[in-house]
């Protein structure tokens, strides 16, 4: 017998009508890519506008299945772009511009992309490559005609003239729930691209699943700003979860170093932001060199590589900002744990609370968890045993764009996050580290992360990576890369003496080397492939 409730398809449009209805005042403020200032909008005109859009799409011959793409910084033009391709049952493709040229072309023509929307700042860049985009049938800028480029861009005009051209007397395509609505490409560099394609009711019980209390905690009451850019995994789900919930949203635009973002959180009162840890590194270097203050700000998501602890005191300690730390890939929509604090460790404080908060934590409902070893089979959730991260839900990648063929689940249609990570008896997940990346000493592992997150602890290290370097004996041990702050120059035998006690002791690194700057992807994570490139050469002492 079926249950007589009404079937209400999971649209993404249905979020941005209920925030124009419920929430149609609020505003939307983003930083112009063409000057640095503030632009302001409401829910009620980004629907207007998002209308106009797949109004104007249609005129284009945009229909059911079609990718458009964006190359575009957050902002309240990007919003609306997103709610209009989606909403006329196309595919937003959100291209990442810190990819290497050639690397946007091979997605952009893997994709198939018809139409590609891109801010200013990618003009020149895409000119280079646009003879490599043969499915690309124009391209608009979005500026308006006074800030218009020249350009050989083909069909190129500017998006304000491009979207006058319609009205927004337009009905939202009511496409099955699981029509897909979003395509972005795993940031990996190994391997032909992959493509992971979002569903509308996907991305709909994410962004439900992520606003909840324990995880992003969203309320109409929240001012947020996505740091985390709307290409990088729906920017962690905000630009849905905000307009659902009603929070005011700031999208920073172009802008990422540590005073313009200072500058967006005091000036428009945001109460919570996300972001990757370099950015964070980059804000609380400015409040260190300004003795400038954080008064409105309440929460700070930090994710997509491991938050180090020492980041975590600092928000918490010097600023008074809570931090969640949370964890997530491409494939998973992106966000699969975060680390709120259970009943069970409420009577945690000082020191222990900080063990606590640096695990990824733990997942929403819509995600399960397991841990195997190599060959499959379950390991014990101890906190202390490690292994292959797997996960499931229905925000969760069952196969990539294209590459349908190639079976990516295990027989239990859990998907292997090539990631290594231990489950504690609470639920809490912590990850020690990619599997690529983990250090195998003598038959035994060492966490890169672990190492990296207690160098980055010394008062005079700005950043910190570990790699393991080939060993006759050991196979493989760690090496400490180590950038430092400016001015300072921390030996191997201080940093050693730092971590003695604090680690296992065959798992202190063999050398500490200092360099100017570590390499980091596209998506601000130290790439480690490019590091051991780096040290290739390099042996250890003795
Ligand atoms: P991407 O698909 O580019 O977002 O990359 C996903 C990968 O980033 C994950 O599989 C992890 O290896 C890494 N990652 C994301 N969040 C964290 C975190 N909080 N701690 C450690 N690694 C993370």
């Amino acid at each position: 017998m079926l249950g007589l409730m009404q079937d209400w398809p999971l649209l993404l449009h249905r979020i941005i009508d209920h925030a124009a209805i419920q929430h149609g005042t609020r505003e939307v403020v983003s930083r112009a890519v063409e000057d640095g200032s503030l632009r302001r909008t409401t829910y009620a005109r980004v629907r207007q506008r998002s209308l106009q859009v797949a109004k104007r799409l249609g005129r284009e011959g945009i229909a059911l299945g079609d990718r458009v793409a964006t190359l575009a910084w957050n902002s309240d033009r990007h919003l609306e772009l997103w709610y209009g391709i989606s909403g006329i049952g196309a595919i937003t493709h959100t291209v990442n511009p810190r990819l290497f040229p050639e690397q946007i072309a091979g997605i952009i023509d893997h994709a198939g992309d018809r139409i590609l929307f891109l801010d200013l700042t990618f003009v020149a860049m895409v000119e280079q490559i646009q003879d490599k985009l043969p499915s690309v049938e124009r391209y608009i800028i979005l500026t308006d005609a006074f800030h218009m480029p020249d350009t050989t861009l083909k069909g190129a005009v500017p998006y304000e003239d491009w979207l006058a051209e319609a009205d927004d007397d337009f009905a939202w395509a009511e496409v099955d729930e699981n029509t897909a609505a979003g395509l972005c490409y795993t940031s990996g560099t190994t391997g032909g691209p992959k493509g992971v394609l979002y569903s509308h009711r996907s991305n709909v019980l994410h962004a439900l699943a992520v606003a909840a209390p324990d995880f992003m905690g969203l309320s109409s009451r929240d001012t947020v700003m996505p740091v985390v850019p709307l290409f990088h995994a729906n920017s962690w789900s905000l630009a849905y979860s905000a307009p659902m919930t009603g929070a005011k949203l700031v999208m920073p635009g172009a802008k990422l170093d540590g005073p313009s973002l200072h500058a967006l959180l005091e000036g428009e009162s945001v109460t919570m932001t996300a972001a990757v840890p370099t950015v964070w590194l980059g804000l609380l270097q400015h409040l260190e060199a300004t003795g400038g203050t954080l008064t409105s700000l309440k929460r700070v998501v930090i994710g997509g590589s491991a938050c180090p602890r020492a980041m975590t005191e600092a928000f918490e300690r010097k600023y008074g900002v809570t931090v969640s730390h949370a964890w997530g890939m491409t494939e998973m929509s992106p966000l699969g744990s975060f680390c709120s604090v259970k009943p069970v460790y409420e009577h945690l404080e000082g020191e222990a609370l900080y063990d606590l908060k640096v695990k990824q934590g733990h997942p929403p409902f819509t995600v399960e968890f397991r841990i195997t070893d190599d060959a499959g089979k379950d390991q014990p959730w101890d906190g202390q045993t490690f292994g292959r991260l797997k996960a499931r839900g229905p925000a969760v990648a069952k196969a990539y764009f294209r590459r349908e063929d190639e079976p990516i689940l295990d027989e239990h249609g859990f998907f292997d996050t090539g990631d290594v990570a231990t489950l504690d008896a609470a639920g809490y997940m912590q990850i020690t580290d990619r599997s690529k990346d983990v250090i195998k000493s003598g038959g035994e592992w060492i966490s890169s992360i672990d190492l990296e997150n207690l160098a980055i602890g010394h008062p005079d290290v700005a950043e910190a990576a570990v790699i393991g370097v080939a060993h006759p004996k050991w196979d493989e041990r760690p090496l400490l890369v180590i950038v430092p702050k400016p001015g300072k120059t921390p030996g191997k035998d201080e940093m050693l003496a730092f971590m003695t006690g604090k680690i296992a002791k065959w798992w202190l690194p063999d050398d500490v080397v200092l360099v100017e700057a570590i390499p980091h992807t596209a998506t601000g994570k130290i790439q480690k492939t490019k590091l051991r490139e780096m040290f290739r050469d390099y042996r250890l002492p003795g």
